[in-house]
């Protein structure tokens, strides 16, 4: 099995003990802002099984029924782990409205805190362990599932001080107050993710660096050819399809040509992680920018 698949099984085991944990942690306190710090568990669960999937599938060569490779399968996951997440904030809404309307005391708090700061322990171990492999192997599936996971440690830690401070304080709305914060991050979360797979979908052009990167690498390779028009660019999870037009003199040879391109793709997979390119030959009369090689 690949290696990166068996951290995200890793991540899909940590998950659930520490979603167990969390609800645990709930039911001895039944503190809502306990309840919805378990509720972000279950969204991490979520995510960790289609990360696993997504791995799975986007790593899958292409086929005859899918030429261009699987790299999408990534995006339509992270679509999905959004809509989830979106329904766990209503959810814990629903809940910190109850709270709100009928504030009630905490049970056994200092029991609900130990057990909930254990899993949050739990999280932060596998969060560093997640971050060192996931910048060795550059995976960004990982990177990005550290990340997410760094700011549950850190949510979960600001929820465990707030859940102390009510009965210290007596003030019992601050629970329900706690929830509603934990909510409006969880939703800010799924929103970031929705955005970056609905543009991925979408195929979004490159980032303006990236994309410049691209143009400075096509003309500083370009040597003998004289344009190149009509860039388009793309991502696909890991890939990124890279095509243009490259005008070169009509009495160029097919092999000279070639080697030109040959050139450019080089350059061009060294510069840009995972590019895949296709470019298209013509003779100088289609040139647009006479003089040079521009990239337009
Ligand atoms: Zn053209
Ligand atoms: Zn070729």
């Amino acid at each position: 099995m690949d290696k990166t698949l068996k951290l995200a099984l890793g991540s899909i085991a940590v998950g659930i003990l520490v979603l167990g944990l969390k609800y645990l942690a709930y039911k001895v306190t039944g503190s809502i802002a306990l309840y919805s710090d378990a509720l972000e568990s279950t969204v991490n669960v979520a995510t960790a099984i289609a990360a696993f999937f997504a791995i799975r599938w986007s790593t899958t060569p292409p086929d005859a029924n899918h030429p261009y490779g699987h790299h999408k399968a990534e995006y339509l996951s992270a679509v999905l782990e959004g809509v989830l997440i979106v329904i766990a904030a209503i959810l814990v809404m629903h809940e910190a409205y109850k709270g709100f309307i009928a504030p009630r005391p905490l049970e056994a708090p200092l029991r609900g805190l130990l057990i909930n700061g254990a899993a949050s322990t739990v999280n932060a171990i596998w969060c560093v362990i997640l971050f060192r492999y996931g910048r060795l192997w550059r995976s960004p599936a990982l990177v990005a599932d550290a990340r997410h996971l760094w700011t549950d440690v850190v949510t979960s830690a600001g929820v465990i001080v707030g859940v102390a401070l009510v009965p210290l304080t007596g003030w019992l709305q601050l629970d329900p107050i706690l929830a509603t914060l934990v909510a409006v991050n969880i939703l800010w979360s799924g929103w970031r993710l929705m955005r970056e797979s609905i543009g991925g979908l979408m195929d979004e052009a490159l980032p303006e660096e990236t994309l410049a990167r691209v143009k400075e690498l096509i003309s500083a390779n370009a040597e003998g050819a004289i344009e190149a028009h009509d860039l388009r660019t793309r991502q696909a999870g890991r890939v990124t399809f890279v095509e243009f037009h490259l005008v070169v003199p009509g009495t160029m040879s097919v092999s000279e040509s070639h080697s030109v391109c040959d050139r450019i793709e080089g350059a061009l997979r060294k510069g840009v992680e995972g590019a895949i390119i296709t470019i298209h030959v013509e003779p100088e009369e289609k040139a647009k920018h006479p003089g040079g090689v521009p990239v337009v």
